[in-house]
């Protein structure tokens, strides 16, 4: 059984569901501020650090918006992301675009935002030159991604690096930062992305070190400075009881170690640290919130939900585990074995397999756990279901609705039923 807390109890969760009716994703504000709080205090020591967070974990202008207060940019991917983070004021050089098979026009609207623009292959490089067509490119800053391929060890989520699609070969590398130079390029970053849900700190150490040698190396062989060093999202959350999250402390003393001893050591230009993480700045602190609507006993036991894998899919996914809360029977020893599905024609549609919880009935509400990234974004409209609300609970308490819930006439708007005929 589990003890994971939760930011409200049970007459609270009933107080917000008689005005948003389940299932609905709710996030903890305050926890998020006090999260964004520790990630820049980790990095303190670098002049410049700066979090990009990656908008397509939690795409919504309010969240966005609040990651703001802590001078957080957006990594965008996609024109929706780049029209996004424009709504909420995050332009220029706030706006990370790291984007992969990128159609002219996107390349174009980061152009016009002042984006610093994150090339994911050798080719883009001439493709963008075409797309934006002649302007001086003299003072943005442009920055490639780098996949170190076999040089580094694989990721559970991102594979291995050499199987991955995103980013530069070393070689390819050289070549690009010569291309943008020979462009007039004069301000350069460096990126990389090779982890995905990594709790070791190591993992995430050991990326910024091969970066900061990387830097040396490109110093030396073409001439150029680098204004920065991005080393990707990924860092991971606890998703299981018995996993422990990434202190970022301990990250951000030991890539201070890497940069005073290649950076600093080797007589470098000053770097600032860019980080681009989703899922550690909202994902612990977002919930999805449910009902039970059936209890059904066959081969075994099921608990059916009002929510089903359209809200959240990593579990039917990727097999991911989630933590499941039932307020009011928190510590209950009353417990038995469930499935805990939804309504979906899938029978992967089930957000936990074989879970021990407090015995269930009809009506109770279900809080599924760290939900906040790459939960509510990954919706779809599979099978008709429609796509929940969001809501903001406050620092003070009070709950804000920051997405409403979809419709059927939402679901229906891109069909046109008057041309039916007879
Ligand atoms: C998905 C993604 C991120 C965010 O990853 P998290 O695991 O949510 O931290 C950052 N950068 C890029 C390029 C990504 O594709």
């Amino acid at each position: 059984m589990n003890n994971r807390t939760i930011p409200f109890d049970k007459a609270k969760l009933e107080e917000i569901a008689a005005k948003w009716p389940t299932p609905f994703h709710i996030y903890d504000a305050k926890a998020i501020r006090e999260n964004a709080k520790r990630l820049k205090k980790a990095f303190s020591w670098n002049k410049g650090f700066r979090e990009y967070f990656a908008v397509k974990a939690a795409p919504n202008p309010h969240l966005m918006k609040l990651l703001k207060e802590f001078d957080f940019g957006s990594d965008c991917s996609s024109m929706a992301e780049l029209v996004l983070s424009e709504k909420v004021g995050n332009v220029g050089e706030s706006i990370m675009f790291t984007s992969n098979d990128t159609p002219a026009e996107e390349f174009r609207k980061a152009w016009e935002l002042g984006a610093i623009v994150n090339f994911d292959d050798v080719s883009h490089i001439p493709f963008f030159f075409e797309s934006v067509g002649a302007a001086d490119f003299s003072k943005s800053l442009f920055c490639c991604r780098y996949n170190p391929g076999p040089l580094k060890g694989g990721n559970a989520i991102i594979g291995k690096p050499e199987e991955a699609k995103y980013g530069f070969t070393r070689e390819q590398l050289f070549d690009g930062y010569a291309q943008l130079k020979a462009a007039g390029v004069t301000r350069f970053g460096i990126h990389t992305m090779v982890a995905s849900n990594e709790l070791d700190p190591e993992y995430i150490i050991d990326t910024a070190k091969m970066l900061f040698t990387l830097v040396g190396e490109l110093h030396d062989g073409l001439g150029i400075d680098f204004e920065f060093v991005n080393i990707g999202g990924g860092v991971g959350i606890p998703y299981r009881p018995d996993q422990k999250a990434m202190d970022l402390s301990v990250v951000g003393t030991g890539i201070e170690k890497g940069y005073r001893e290649l950076i600093e050591g080797r007589g470098l230009k000053p770097l600032k640290l860019f980080m681009e993480c989703g899922r550690c700045i909202t994902g612990p602190y977002g919930y999805l919130v449910a009902r039970v609507r059936h209890i059904k006993k066959t081969y075994r036991l099921y608990a059916g939900l009002d929510a089903c894998m359209s809200n959240l899919m990593r579990p039917a996914l990727y097999g991911a585990y989630h933590e499941i809360v039932v307020p009011g029977k928190e510590g209950s020893g009353d417990t038995t074995v469930y499935d805990v599905t939804g309504s979906l024609c899938e029978n992967n549609d089930k957000f936990a397999i074989q879970r021990v919880l407090p015995v269930l009935e009809r009506g109770d509400l279900v809080v599924i756990c760290d939900a906040g990234a790459h939960g509510h974004a990954m919706g779809f409209q599979y099978n008709g279901k429609l796509r929940s609300a969001e809501l903001l609970l406050e620092s003070d308490g009070s709950v804000r609705e920051i997405r409403r819930a979809e419709t059927l006439d939402d679901y229906f708007a891109t069909l046109d039923f008057s041309k039916l005929g007879d």
